[in-house]
């Protein structure tokens, strides 16, 4: 079976609803709440489990009850959570404000994720083990470095969402063979906003990127070969949240099931299409036997 070794971040999404986003020092009355649990590495850890791969999670979750919530939901779906590190103090938090128009406000308190600054020993042996490693920005930097090291030292291939969005260090891009940014992402990047320009830039610095257009599908370029334009199925979406993450997990089980890129382009795309056609993060991403039959 496939293994993936997720190196990320599990935060519980504190989600407020309300007639409009208030300003500073306001207050405005909300009408729902609730809470979800996500972050982007558990979000693709689920993905990926989902779409058929072993998936172990390397990261960590505070001693409060959103600690145990979030391992428990990891380990519900089936994701290996023995090197998730519970510390003393808060979880990753992610404080969402919603208004009727679907537009939103988010701040994230890195909480326990904050607190990945180095791997353990540990970890760089299961890291040696995987077939790829999904790395994001939302642990702190010299973890996601260190660990982008130690797969590259191990020969497993490294996969890396670069989210949120901050000047990457070389020691990174050296270690990185896959970047799949979405289209904000490429340009801050870059500085091109148009993605054949920034997919091109981008080859610079890493041997392979995709880039996720949204609605519009996503961009495949590799060195030495054309780029490849990679239309997304057209669906009635009703809430994208997690589609990049999706997009992502399904997309490195593919590729480490030794899929040619343009089939498990068109994979991850029809997962992404079913994760948009309903609501929520993770209890949206479809499980292998939906991708096979869209
Ligand atoms: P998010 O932040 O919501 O997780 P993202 O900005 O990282 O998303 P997008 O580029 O919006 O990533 O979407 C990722 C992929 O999901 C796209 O490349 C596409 O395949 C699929 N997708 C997104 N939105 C839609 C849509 N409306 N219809 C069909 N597919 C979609």
């Amino acid at each position: 079976m496939t293994h993936i070794v997720v190196l990320g971040s599990a935060n519980m999404d504190l989600v407020a609803y309300a007639g409009r986003l208030p300003g500073p020092g306001e207050t405005v009355t909300g009408r729902d709440f609730r809470t979800a649990p996500g972050g982007k590495g558990a979000n693709q850890a689920v993905a990926a489990v989902r779409a058929g791969a072993e998936v172990s999670m390397i990261g960590a979750v505070g001693s409060d009850p959103y600690g145990s919530a979030l391992r428990a939901s990891l380990e519900s779906a089936g994701v290996d959570t023995d090197l998730l590190r519970t510390v003393e103090g808060p979880s990753g938090t992610a404080h969402v404000t919603v208004d009727d128009e679907g537009r939103n406000t988010i701040v994230v308190v890195p909480g326990a994720n904050g607190t990945v600054e180095s791997l353990l020993p540990g970890d760089d042996t299961l890291i040696a083990t995987a077939d790829a490693l999904l790395l994001q920005l939302e642990l702190p930097l010299s973890a996601v470095v260190e660990g982008a090291q130690a797969a590259r030292r191990h020969g497993v291939r490294t996969v890396l969402t670069p989210a949120p969005a901050v000047p990457l260090p070389p020691e990174l891009l050296g270690a990185t063979d896959l970047l799949v940014p979405n289209q904000h992402e490429a340009a801050a990047l870059t500085g091109i906003a148009d993605p054949h320009g920034a997919a091109e830039a981008l080859l610079r610095q890493v041997p392979q990127t995709v880039i996720t257009l949204g609605a519009a599908g996503s961009l495949h370029a590799a060195r030495g070969a054309e780029p490849v334009m990679v239309p997304a199925p057209e669906v009635d979406a009703v809430d994208t949240t997690a589609a990049g993450d999706t997009f992502t997990g399904v997309l490195a089980v593919a590729l480490a099931e030794g899929r040619p890129v343009r089939d498990a382009l068109a994979w991850a795309s029809s997962a992404a299409a079913l994760s948009v056609q309903r609501l929520g993060a993770a209890p949206a991403m479809p499980y292998r036997k939906e991708i096979d039959a869209l």
